[in-house]
């Protein structure tokens, strides 16, 4: 399967109010990205990142997910030090950093007013990621930032919630699906809250690393 057959078209209209933001965004900025943010990285990738949402400076203004905002300093600065991305972190979407063995994606393709999504818009867009999942075919580890990517996760892989639940650097083993991992999200609320350390988000793709190497 390739990514286009998993990923939203650009003009995706089932979520009415996230329509209208990014149509919005398209006015005032229509040298944007302002569409639903594809996947970044291979398909065949062992890995898979989850996120919440594009940013609207983020995401939504690059096109590729977590570039262009602080979220993406910590986590591609992460990347690179644990080996899951080579080359130069340059926040654009032409900067040729590329993924190693790795995929970034979020649960919600389209940016929402005040970075929430609503559960409708979390349900109507989950399709997209379980897709993406089932296309995935080396898929042996998924990070969840933040609890409601959890959830979403967790959904995609049609497990319960109550049997997993969220907690920094917990390691779920679902029966028959890849190794889910949860860590804070890496927003610039919870960095500044000290919620998440670097420390801490390090912690969290060292057991990745150990999980990916030992599992080869
Ligand atoms: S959030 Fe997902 S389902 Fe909703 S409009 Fe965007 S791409 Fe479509």
């Amino acid at each position: 399967m390739s990514s286009a057959v998993s990923a939203p078209r650009r003009d995706c209209g089932l979520c009415p109010r996230l329509v209208r933001y990014r149509e919005e965004s398209r006015d005032q900025h229509p040298d944007w990205h302002n569409a639903p943010v594809p996947a970044f990285g291979s398909l065949d990738a062992s890995l898979l990142i989850v996120g919440l949402a594009p940013g609207l400076k983020g995401a939504n203004r690059t096109g590729r997910p977590f570039t262009g905002d602080y979220a993406g300093d910590l986590l591609y600065q992460t990347l690179l030090k644990f080996d899951f991305a080579h080359g130069e972190y340059g926040k654009t979407a032409t900067d040729g950093l590329a993924l190693v063995d790795c995929r970034i994606t979020n649960g919600i393709r389209c940016v929402p007013p005040q970075n929430k999504p609503t559960g409708a818009e979390i349900n109507a867009c989950r399709p997209f990621l379980s897709a993406e999942i089932a296309a995935m075919k080396n898929l042996r580890c998924i990070v969840a930032l933040g609890a409601v990517s959890h959830t979403t996760v967790l959904g995609a892989l049609e497990q319960k919630k109550s049997a997993f639940p969220f907690a920094h650097c917990a390691v779920h083993q679902p029966p028959g699906r890849p190794i889910l991992i949860d860590s804070y999200h890496c927003s610039r609320y919870n960095t500044n809250t000290r919620r998440l350390t670097t420390d801490m988000f390090n912690n969290v793709f060292k057991t990745v690393r150990e999980i990916i190497d030992n599992t080869t």
